[in-house]
């Protein structure tokens, strides 16, 4: 597969390129050159198929030439060793967990598959490469949980002291080996300019492999793809599903978008927001107006210029009223997010964290409009994650599953840091040798 750069499509790269690189060298997105269309036989089939075959499926024509099959089935089959039940929750919908996996939220997928590919490659071009992220909470976990022991490479995770929940606190600062956390002395912004700083750094970049691990990674943001097959493996009525999804850079949208193109039978797609309400003014007005971001009680989808929209646009290029069909959007405020918590433990003994319930609350308003159909809510993190908004609402202690309960005895290691670029760049700079 070829993938080019949006902003430039004469910039091309193929799968291990796009994936070292991350972002394309003078901004833009890389996407791939072709959506693959799926045989009949293999949606037919899911129910029957094992999670590997089904990641394997779908990622092989992306990855192409440039892992061997029988490296990409181990990849998958290793990156999908947790579950992803597709539950009933009320009369008409279920709830897709995607939280299950080691960080308790649905980024450990596609964290784990760019380190696990990250990792084939640093194996094969016998250089090391150096991941940096700076995170506000929940990114930084997965990307920290994911990379930890794999070889030729090594994680700088900055984040800004005080700021994240002690979980993710814990889930950033206790892994130690290649991971390096970095405690700033400011905010999310500042991190964001240090690592920013770091990618322009071209004496620095000499000999290493710097790159980042958000989603504008291709490996990230087109793995995402595997969860809604293994979603759809599950579901068992006659008519096709709307699909909700909480969102915020709007990769895991757009990956079932594009898995949709490419032959999952879905109905519709629901791009659920919260008063982060870009992309749904955009699809009134069609108007898309950046602003920046206002804080809610479901942050990880605070944004106010979502990374992942051109590649929307991309997707429906001149075909503006399919992309209509294919997408509606609601915005949701705090309160009825939190009176949709509340609902869902007293009625239906269900406990959903506030992304999750942005989505239960946004695919409800759809159907208000549009009529019964049956519904999926993707369940983007485990409500453990959320302790003080969940527990305020549902008045009840909500029980940590294992994992969580053995990371929160283990030690943190992190340097504090001022936010001060030399400083990160000395940090680099020994990792380098
Ligand atoms: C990151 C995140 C989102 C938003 O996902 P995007 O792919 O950026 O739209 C939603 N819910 C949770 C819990 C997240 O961590």
């Amino acid at each position: 597969m070829i993938y080019y750069n949006i902003s430039n499509p004469a910039e091309k790269a193929d799968f291990r390129a796009a994936t070292l690189e991350g972002q394309p060298r003078g901004g833009g997105l890389y996407f791939p050159s072709q959506i693959p269309k799926w045989e009949k036989e293999f949606v037919d089939s899911l129910p029957t198929l094992s999670k590997a075959e089904i990641g394997f499926r779908i990622m092989q024509p992306f990855v192409g030439e440039s892992l061997t099959d029988a490296a990409l089935f181990d990849i998958v089959e290793e990156v999908l060793a947790f579950e992803f039940p597709l539950r009933k929750i009320d009369a008409e919908n279920w709830c897709l967990e995607l939280y299950h996996g080691p960080t308790l939220a649905f980024k450990d997928l596609g964290a784990r598959f760019l380190s696990r590919v990250m990792g084939e490659f640093a194996a094969a071009g016998g250089q090391k490469i150096i991941v940096l992220v700076a995170t506000s909470g929940d990114t930084g976990g997965a990307v920290a949980d994911a990379f930890h022991g794999v070889a030729g490479t090594e994680v700088v995770i900055l984040y800004p002291s005080g700021k994240v929940s002690p979980v993710q606190e814990k889930q950033l600062t206790t892994h130690g080996g290649n991971i390096h956390a970095l405690e700033v002395q400011g905010d999310f912004d500042d991190c964001q300019r240090l690592v920013k700083e770091a990618f322009k750094d071209e004496e620095l970049k000499k000999g290493i492999l710097l790159t980042s691990s958000n989603s504008i990674n291709i490996s990230r943001w087109l793995s995402q793809q595997i969860y809604y097959a293994i979603g759809m493996s599950q579901w068992r009525e006659a008519d096709k599903p709307v699909i909700a999804v909480p969102s915020g850079n709007f990769g895991n949208l757009c990956a079932g978008l594009v898995a949709k193109k490419s032959g999952l039978p879905v109905q519709h797609f629901i791009a659920a927001c919260n008063a982060n309400r870009v992309f749904t003014n955009y699809l009134e007005s069609g108007q898309y107006l950046p602003v920046s971001s206002v804080s809610t009680i479901s942050n990880a989808m605070d944004v106010g210029d979502p990374s992942n929209f051109t590649r929307i646009k991309e997707l429906f290029k001149g075909r503006e009223a399919e992309l209509k069909e294919n997408i509606s959007s609601f915005s949701i405020s705090d309160t009825l997010t939190r009176k949709t918590i509340r609902m869902a433990a007293d009625e239906l003994d269900y406990v959903i964290d506030p992304h999750t319930a942005v989505a239960y609350a946004a695919v409800e308003e759809w159907k208000t409009k549009n009529g019964k159909k049956p519904g999926i809510i993707l369940g983007t993190a485990h409500p453990v994650k959320f302790p003080d908004v969940v527990e305020e609402e549902i008045q009840k202690k909500i029980t940590p599953p294992e994992a969580l309960f053995s990371i929160m005895q283990k030690v943190k290691y992190a340097e504090l840091i001022s936010p001060d670029y030399q400083i990160l760049r000395d940090k680099i700079a020994t990792l380098k040798k």
